[in-house]
């Protein structure tokens, strides 16, 4: 299998959904073949793609908690990216796996299915959902990197702590190999000097990576979800597309090394 990483923290609202689907769909430019995983029940990587949850009858619900091939669910989206879609459903994929042994490894047997395949990934990014329940712990699972997007405001450090613990939990019981590739400033305006002084405190309270660029505040990624497209396609030369394009080319780089 190519590089799994697990998009993920546990706060809503800081661009993981917008992570996943712009990185995807720079991968792709690059001439990488990529899924994107939807791990949220609210759908919004689903919806944001162009496809309408409500729509649909298989997801990643019955890929976790039935066995069902994920290749009998998979979409192949307009850019290029191939989408394992979530629907609400998925909101008691929690409960059912809570009883469930090896829960924890679900997504992890379910992407593993997927190498026998012709038409392998090169690379497969899991879009977590905001918490940091039996979800997000498969897709650390099942990961070999997570990359912590962080919104640049106080206060949004203190739930990476929490994140960390689980990762380290992971890390001891569950997958070995899991990495932290580093935080992913996201939302960021450069015109603030806060901004600024909480994207410089960075490196130093976590010591970990910080991908560079920040990927910048713009109203354009707003619009984006709405046309089921990603922002490289909806505004493919502003600042904020240019900006995933950069570290979509160091995760190239990192996997190279790993
Ligand atoms: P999460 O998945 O972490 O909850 P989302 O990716 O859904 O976060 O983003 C939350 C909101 O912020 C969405 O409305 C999205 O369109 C918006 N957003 C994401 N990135 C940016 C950005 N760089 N500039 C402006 N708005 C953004
Ligand atoms: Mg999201």
């Amino acid at each position: 299998m190519g590089t799994v990483l697990a998009i993920a923290n546990q706060k809503g609202g800081v661009a993981k959904t917008t992570s996943v689907a712009s990185l995807g769909a720079a991968l792709a430019e690059l001439g990488q073949r990529v899924l994107v995983v939807d791990l949220d029940p609210q759908g919004s990587l689903t919806f944001s793609l162009g496809v309408d949850p409500e729509d649909l009858e298989l997801s990643v619900h019955q890929v976790l908690t039935q066995g069902l091939d994920a290749r009998e669910v998979i979409i192949r989206t307009e850019d290029d990216v191939d989408l394992l879609p979530a629907t609400i459903e998925l909101a008691r994929a929690e409960a059912e796996l809570l009883t469930r042994t090896g829960r924890e490894h679900v997504l992890k047997a379910a992407l593993e299915q997927l190498t026998d395949d012709e038409v392998e990934h090169d690379w497969v990014l899991l879009d977590c959902p905001p918490s940091l329940g039996v979800l997000t712990v498969a897709a650390l699972t099942a990961a070999d990197g997570v990359v912590i997007p962080l919104q640049c405001e106080t206060l949004s450090h203190r739930g990476v702590s929490q994140l960390l613990d689980t990762v380290h939990d992971v890390k001891r019981f569950t997958n070995r190999r899991l990495a932290v590739w580093g935080v992913l400033p996201t939302l960021y305006d450069g015109r603030s000097s806060h901004a600024r002084a909480v994207l410089e405190s960075i490196p130093g309270t976590f010591e970990l990576e910080v991908f560079s660029p920040p990927i910048p505040k713009t109203i354009r990624f707003a619009e984006a979800p709405a046309k089921g497209r990603s922002i490289l396609a909806t505004a493919n030369s502003t600042k904020g597309a240019a900006a995933y394009r950069e570290v979509a080319a160091a995760l190239v780089e990192r996997a190279a090394r790993r």
